[in-house]
């Protein structure tokens, strides 16, 4: 029995790992969720998963939550702590890190102390601290499995394979909505057009991430960490199909590659099992109906944030830390109406163009960054 404690259990990779644990006939519990403001869904998930403790962001949730709950043996907390007490559960065999963005950092940083198994989708917590994440995962022996489908991708190509071989290391991406598209063409799209992904079904943030493919950027800067790869091994290619997750080029020629189906239960169950594998959630892949799959490389002038998010990762320190909260003040204020989609990568440059780096040693420096940043990006947002 493997006992899963969630963070982020009402986004959409918490949904998907929800969905992973009711087919696995038992083989998986959950002890633990942690969620923001969807009370509903956490209540649902609550009576259908009988966790032993849940966590809400605010107090009020979490007082209209017991008070449904009263009677049940499920213990109601909330807050920053509340999600950390999930990520400490002593039974817990695997945690669940899939909190969408720096939100997500502190409780990832508790759960990568534990010791235990962390499965991670918060990606932008390696992105501002995988250093720290690292050495604090090494200490004390806690293994990180990614869920990000192109590292789960990297992960399964890697197996065995001594490090030392590997010559590089390519992530693929879809190229999002707009991938066809001029970037004159890119400029009035609406949220509601951004949100139409073609091929994943995501949560918000990391959809907008993937039309502007700034979301290939944080992922370059997340396998460098998690793999302990160098930048210039790092490489990106479009591949609109989303069949091929990632490719692993060894240093005799071979290069192997990681398929499987559009899904990210692939993933989110391989992270909870390996290195066992569970049966198959989905049909097989039928690549006879596939019939082609393409690769391009990417138009950096269409996409500048890649560039940006690699310059980003060669200088290291708070320069990832300003890249990752930047742009995320900058897709909210998109979401939020505030901003055109074109303006997502002018003002993450503007910022970044600004941005004087400081060496980031611990939490602490990096949420100053972080605020620092997000002051500075939303009187850049202001002024347009
Ligand atoms: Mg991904």
């Amino acid at each position: 029995m493997i006992k899963i404690s969630l963070l982020g259990s009402t986004g959409s990779i918490g949904r998907s790992v929800l969905e992973v644990v009711s087919h696995s006939a038992g083989k998986m519990k959950v002890l633990g969720l942690s969620a923001g403001r969807n009370i509903k869904l956490l209540m649902e998930q609550t009576s259908r998963f009988k966790p032993k403790i849940v966590s809400l962001e605010r107090e009020k949730d979490a007082q209209e939550f017991s008070q449904n709950f009263r009677g049940y043996p499920v213990e109601v907390l909330h807050g920053q702590e509340g999600a950390e007490a999930v990520a400490r559960l002593e039974e817990t065999d695997i945690i669940v890190s899939a909190i969408t963005g720096i939100n997500g950092l502190k409780s990832t940083m508790t759960a990568v102390h534990s010791g235990k198994r962390v499965a991670l989708a918060n990606k932008e917590s390696m992105v501002v601290a995988g250093p720290l994440i690292m050495d604090a995962s090494r200490a004390s022996g806690t293994e990180i499995v990614p869920v990000d489908s192109e590292h789960s991708g990297v992960f399964q190509c890697l197996g065995r394979e001594d490090r030392n071989y590997v010559k590089k290391v390519i992530l693929t991406a879809s190229g999002g909505p707009f991938f066809r598209l001029s970037k004159e063409e890119m400029k009035d799209k609406t949220p509601g057009e951004v949100l139409n992904h073609p091929r994943w079904k995501m949560g918000k943030k990391v959809t907008v991430d993937s039309a502007t493919m700034m979301n290939k950027g944080l992922e370059l800067i997340e396998a460098r960490w998690l793999f302990g790869l160098e930048d210039d091994q790092l490489d990106i290619l479009i591949h609109p199909q989303s069949i091929v997750h990632s490719l692993v080029e060894m240093k005799d020629g071979s290069v192997l590659a990681q398929l499987s189906p559009t899904d990210m239960k692939i993933p989110i169950q391989y992270a909870l099992t390996y290195p066992e594998r569970g049966e198959a959630l989905l049909p097989s892949l039928d690549l006879g109906r596939v019939k082609a799959l393409e690769f391009y490389e990417v138009d950096e002038k269409k996409f500048p944030l890649v560039g940006i998010a690699r310059r980003a990762l060669e200088e290291g320190e708070s320069v990832t830390v300003a890249l990752n909260a930047s742009n995320e003040v900058a897709v909210r204020a998109f979401l939020e109406g505030g901003i055109k989609f074109t303006d997502i990568p002018e003002t993450v440059i503007e910022l970044m163009e600004g941005h004087r780096k400081t060496k980031v040693a611990s939490l602490e420096d990096i949420y100053e960054v972080d605020r620092e940043t997000r002051s500075k990006t939303r009187k850049i947002i202001a002024q347009r």
